[in-house]
């Protein structure tokens, strides 16, 4: 087994280390100030691809441990480009290996995110709201609420119950220029159960990748890099947008290789640029 450092702040060890056990590595966490480099309740920008955050992160934990394998999560909430009015969680994992020069990125992208937003004013029902959001019960999720206009502050936390939403939409409007509060999901890892299980999974996507090794250098991260189009229509033949095959890639020499995926026939003209513009 070979050690590796964590950075976080929220607790997402459970999600990230059983994966990495499997295929070696020994994973400890340390907490360290991950929200310097941006906050899902938006305190602070995000500085840079959540890629490069994660990595930096890492970097982060790598530094203050003296430890040469580090690990951070990022996670990036927002429409689907896949699936209409749907919300996507985009979650990465990365891993950074100092001493064999590399950094492996394992992703999951979940619509299963459970996220409202919307704008309440004082004495407006709440109850629907709270039903939506899934707040409530041991594991149920939380709620951040700020001004709707204007002021950013105050910003209120980990809003668990009905009654503490009230105060803080109470509290949030009254600084407000419209006399609203913004209700929305607290996103943070350990306050968002409907996020868990896609960490988790970016962790797995991770593990599958290290266990892989480069076919021409040897190293591991060998995984899927991109997709490539060209699946035929159904009517015209015309070549689609529709993947036909993966590229799989190194994360540390130039080398590719393209695997044909399994389903490679003929699609539905509705995807195809002649017979549908
Ligand atoms: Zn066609
Ligand atoms: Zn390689």
């Amino acid at each position: 087994m070979s050690d590796a450092v964590l950075a976080t702040k929220h607790g997402k060890l459970a999600l990230i280390a059983p994966a990495l056990a499997t295929v070696g590595y020994r994973v400890r966490a340390v907490d360290v100030d991950t929200d310097t480099l941006g906050t899902f309740s938006g305190e602070v920008e995000r500085q840079g691809p959540p890629r490069d955050v994660a990595v930096a992160k890492a970097r982060l934990g790598m530094a203050v441990t003296g430890v040469g394998v580090g690990l951070a999560s990022e996670g990036t909430v927002g429409p689907s480009p896949h699936v209409p009015f749907a919300t996507a969680d985009t979650e990465l994992v990365v891993l950074v290996d100092d001493r064999r020069g590399l950094v492996v990125v394992g992703r999951h992208v979940s619509h299963e995110l459970r996220v409202v937003g919307e704008d309440v004013a004082p004495g407006d029902p709440l109850d629907t709201l709270i039903e939506r959001a899934g707040v409530g019960g041991a594991d149920g999720h939380h709620l951040i609420v700020r001004p709707a206009a204007g002021a950013r502050r105050p910003v209120v936390k980990e809003v668990g119950d009905v009654g503490a939403l009230a105060e803080a939409v109470a509290r949030c409007a009254a600084a407000s220029d419209d006399g609203r509060a913004r209700v929305e999901t607290d996103l943070r890892a350990h306050r968002c159960p409907s996020r868990r299980p896609a960490i988790a999974a970016a962790a797995q996507d991770l593990a599958t990748r290290l266990a892989a090794s480069c076919p021409a250098c040897g190293l591991p991260g060998w995984g899927p890099v991109r997709s490539v189009g060209g699946r035929p229509c159904a009517d015209c033949g015309a070549p689609t947008d529709a993947p036909r095959a993966d590229v799989e890639g190194c994360v540390a020499c130039p080398e590719e290789r393209e695997r044909p995926r399994a389903d490679a026939g003929p699609v539905d003209p509705a995807r195809c640029g002649w017979c549908n513009p």
